[in-house]
């Protein structure tokens, strides 16, 4: 994948929320970045805890923001930078929000299968069968720095603290 210099310019941005998601009080190390046009329409990092709102993913947080913002629920011609791959609710939001294209990070081999609520299906597989054919889905941009962030794919997590079970 060829990266633009502004690809880089907005998954560093993502990456600054997620570390600021990391050492924040209740937030978590995911961060996301919604641009159009050059300009941030919406961002933020996962707010899950703060909110006890198991929806406040870093994606959704930054949706709701960019809707908010543009008094509007239709985002088209956005990109949304997220330092780990969306999961099934983040990439099905993104498909009804008309994002155009979704740039992550971290992908699903990089981390814990615990940050991913399917077994087998994934990000691509929402949006390959979904009825747009205008969604463009890139990940692997700053894979190694953004992996950092999270639980490798074969550390040992007690089952209690897999979110995903
Ligand atoms: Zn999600």
């Amino acid at each position: 994948m060829a990266w633009t210099d502004e690809d880089e310019a907005w998954m560093r941005r993502a990456l600054e929320l997620a570390r600021r998601g990391e050492a924040g009080d209740g937030t978590n190390p995911i961060g996301c970045v919604i641009v159009r046009d050059g300009a941030v329409i919406g961002e933020g990092c996962n707010e899950v805890d703060v909110h006890h709102d198991p929806t406040a993913h870093a994606e959704i947080v930054a949706m709701r923001r960019a809707g908010a913002h543009l008094a509007c629920d239709e985002l088209r011609g956005a990109v949304l930078y997220t330092t780990l791959q969306p999961c099934g609710m983040c990439t099905m939001a993104s498909i009804w929000a008309k994002i155009g294209r979704i740039v992550f990070g971290a992908g699903r081999d990089d981390v814990h299968k615990m940050y991913f609520e399917d077994r087998h299906l994934d990000t691509v597989d929402f949006i390959r069968d979904s009825f747009r054919d205008d969604l463009a889905l890139e990940g692997g941009l700053m894979a190694r720095e953004c992996a950092a962030l999270y639980v490798g794919p074969d550390e040992d997590v007690p089952k209690e603290e897999q979110f995903n079970v």
